[in-house]
């Protein structure tokens, strides 16, 4: 026993880099409906699997048709 503990920001790091390291790992996208690789999507602590419905270039193009 070292008594380190490990921080909840560091666990989650980890996770991340662990799904980032596969980049064959798809997710199909909730808006655009195309399966894409897993590292273009958002990483969403609030959703259940722990990442967003929606890739990057949605987010993206969504938060522009906001601000427009
Ligand atoms: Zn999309």
């Amino acid at each position: 026993m070292r008594g380190r503990v490990l921080r909840p920001g560091e666990a989650l790091s980890a996770a991340i880099a662990r799904v980032l390291a596969e980049p064959e790992t798809m997710r199909r996208c909730a808006r655009c409906r195309r399966p894409r690789p897993l590292r273009l999507f958002y990483w969403n602590p609030h959703m259940l699997d722990g990442w967003s419905f929606w890739c990057m270039t949605c987010h993206q193009e969504h938060y522009r048709e906001a601000v427009a």
